[in-house]
C-alpha cells in the first residue's frame, strides 16, 4: 500500500469563492509519525476535522488533528502517552495547466522532486502547495503539525527520578537509603583508587 492516506478529494466542493464543506475523517493506517522515543504508531487512528473553503486562488484547508503518541519515559523507560491536538491552515492553489505546475515548483529540480520524501518539501518555505487535480495532499501539514509539537524528551512525569544507574531499578521503588556496596564490580576499581590515594592501600568498607 504505497498510496498516500492523506490525499483528500475536494470533488464535492463547488469552485465558487465562499463555498465550504466540512468532514470528519479518521486515518487508521499510515506510517509511524514522530521520533524513536515518541511517535504516532502506524495503526494509531488520526482523527481529522477538516474544513475546506473555496477561495479565489484555490482551496483553503483548515484542520484539527487528534491522535495519541506513545513512547517511553526518557528517564525510567515507563510507557508514556501523549495526546496530540493540533490545528493547521493551508492554502492549496489551483493549477490550471499541469505544465505550469511543474514550472512553478522549483525550476531545475522538478525531475528529482517527485522521488524525494515529503519531509524535504516541507522544509522548503518557498514551496506553494498546489492542488493535484481535485486532490489536496494533507500529508505535509499533518506531519508538521504533529512532529513539530511532540516533546523530544518525553517523561512519565516532570519530576520522574529515573533509574538507579547501578541496578537499573526505579528510584521510586527503592528504599531511601538505597546504595550499592563498594564491592559492586563496577565500583571496585574506583574504590581502590580512592582508598589507595588516601592511605596507600585498600582498607575495605
Ligand atoms: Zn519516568
Ligand atoms: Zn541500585
Amino acid at each position: 500500500m504505497s498510496k498516500n492516506p492523506f490525499l483528500f478529494n475536494t470533488h464535492d466542493l463547488p469552485r465558487r469563492a465562499g463555498e465550504m464543506r466540512e468532514y470528519e475523517l479518521t486515518i487508521d493506517s499510515h506510517e509511524a509519525l514522530g521520533f524513536e522515543v515518541l511517535a504516532i504508531a502506524a495503526d494509531e487512528p488520526i482523527d481529522i476535522d477538516l474544513r475546506i473553503e473555496s477561495v479565489a486562488e484555490g482551496v483553503l484547508a483548515t484542520a484539527t488533528i487528534r491522535t495519541q503518541a506513545s513512547g517511553e519515559c526518557g528517564r525510567c523507560l515507563d510507557p508514556v502517552f501523549y495526546d496530540v491536538d493540533e490545528t493547521f491552515q493551508e492554502l492549496y492553489e489551483y493549477v490550471e495547466d499541469p505544465r505550469q505546475a511543474r514550472k512553478k515548483n522549483k525550476p531545475g529540480k522538478a525531475g528529482h522532486k517527485r522521488a524525494q520524501k515529503s519531509e524535504e518539501d516541507d522544509l522548503d518555505e518557498d514551496l506553494v502547495r498546489q492542488m493535484d487535480g481535485e486532490l489536496i495532499d494533507l500529508d505535509g501539514p499533518i506531519r508538521d503539525a504533529i512532529i513539530l509539537n511532540l516533546p523530544i524528551n518525553p517523561l512519565c512525569s516532570a519530576d520522574c527520578p529515573g533509574l538507579c544507574p547501578d541496578c537499573g531499578i526505579k528510584w521510586i521503588e527503592l528504599p531511601e537509603e538505597h546504595e550499592h556496596a563498594p564491592a559492586d564490580i563496577r565500583w571496585a576499581g574506583l574504590e581502590n583508587w580512592k582508598t589507595s590515594t588516601a592511605e596507600g592501600g585498600p582498607t575495605g568498607a
